[in-house]
């Protein structure tokens, strides 16, 4: 019976309701032979534990998901769909740190391994807007936690949010960073990389993926390099076709090819030549290419096989905007997630095709920090804050349409 609760993940909900009369039974049948020792005492004990256990998980799926806001309990439950949930983070149960820092009161990786479950951490600079010679811009960064407690940091965001980042890290139990994945070699993803207070001057770093490109700054590639060098750092470039695994998860690379390795690219051909990375967690997948722009899209599913790219959950190409996340992009990933990180209002067109194909799509700006946990088969999305705008309400109906709340 103990090896049911715990090795099967598989079991219906029907068996879960059956198993849980035969303990029953067969507790009470145990009974008189006990009804003075420890023993019984200890198996009444676990016998009401179990029943809470079962009881829980059967009925999970009829239950409002938003009532589970925070807890991740879906990992026992297999239906005959993914369950997927939406909440926003309840206000007593944020840190108390404040608005700028990432919400969640949670070692991350504990919980990862507690919960066999994979964790992605949408955090590029709530609140707070960094400028550059290009304008006002955040970045991406996502901090990914699998399910045996690896820790994998995709991009940083500018170089000023580096201490916020640092900060968020350690918050969420992250001593030290087993990967740090550079989606493309542009200041809004490495500026919090290799600035004087950034990850790899701030914690143990393992491996560090990238493409092997520069942009055409060559202070931007002696400031990488000198802190490769400084802080002991493994450096892996990775190319279409290289993959990997990390505990149960696996990772594939689908572009970019090996051709311009070494060489300084500008801006329109860096974003193009963006890591496209997929994470796979059992029937779970996530994708993450970067800042990738159409042509960049079309020459991405052009040279991979079909369907490779259909996914769970898909980072927004280049901050959610309409330079990118094509029509056709969409159509080939066909997410049920879709997070933009910017520091500004995802485009309208970006929010339309991918909520045309069901996918419920967050922004840090409307939303926050964003949380995404799977235990490979269902999904729980949290958001720090509830949105204040109806902008979106009508995409969001469409998504809806297609796939309704449980
Ligand atoms: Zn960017």
């Amino acid at each position: 019976m103990t090896t049911l609760i715990t090795n099967d993940v598989n079991i219906s909900n029907k068996k879960l309701k059956i198993a849980n009369s035969w303990f029953t039974i067969y507790i009470i049948g145990q009974s008189e032979e006990y009804m003075r020792g420890k023993l019984f005492r200890i198996i009444i004990a676990f016998s009401v534990i179990f029943s809470f256990v079962f009881i829980s998980c059967a009925g999970t799926r009829n239950i409002s998901p938003t009532s589970y806001a925070d807890s991740a309990v879906y990992s026992l439950v297999r239906g005959d769909a993914p369950v997927y949930s939406y909440s926003v983070l309840k206000e007593n149960l944020r840190s108390k740190e404040g608005v700028l820092t990432v919400p969640w009161q949670e070692n991350a990786v504990e919980t990862a391994k507690r919960t066999n479950t994979i964790r992605f951490y949408f955090m590029s600079g709530e609140k707070q807007s960094f400028s550059d010679t290009s304008g006002i811009k955040m970045g991406d960064s996502c901090l990914a936690v699998f399910p045996d407690g690896t820790t994998m940091l995709i991009d940083a965001g500018m170089s000023d949010y580096a201490s916020t980042l640092v900060k968020n890290l350690k918050m969420l139990g992250v001593e030290e960073l087993d990967y740090v994945v550079l989606s493309h070699f542009h200041n809004d993803h490495y500026g919090s990389m290799w600035s004087s207070n950034g990850v790899l001057y701030s914690m143990k770093v393992g491996k560090f993926l990238w493409s092997g490109i520069y942009n055409e700054s060559q202070g931007a590639k002696n400031s990488f390099e000198a802190a490769i060098r400084a802080n002991d750092v493994e450096t892996v470039i990775v190319s279409k076709g290289d993959s990997f695994d990390i505990g149960d998860a696996h990772i594939d690379i689908y572009a970019p090819t090996p051709d311009n390795i070494g060489q300084h690219l500008g801006e329109t051909a860096l974003n193009n030549s963006s890591i496209a990375m997929k994470i796979t967690f059992g029937d779970f997948k996530a994708l993450f290419c970067g800042d990738l722009y159409v042509d960049g899209e079309y020459k991405v599913l052009a040279m991979n096989d079909e369907g490779v790219f259909d996914a769970d959950l898909v980072k927004a190409n280049h901050h959610g905007r309409d330079t990118s996340n094509s029509k056709d992009w969409v159509a080939a990933t066909t997410p049920r997630v879709v997070v933009a990180t910017c520091g500004n209002p995802i485009d309208t067109t970006t929010y339309g095709w991918y909520s045309r194909v069901g996918a419920k799509v967050f922004n840090d700006y409307l939303d926050g920090y964003v949380r995404v946990v799977s235990d490979g088969y269902n999904c729980e999305v949290t958001t720090a804050r509830p949105r204040t705008t109806t902008l979106f309400d009508n995409f969001d109906k469409i998504a809806e349409q297609i796939y309704p709340s449980n």
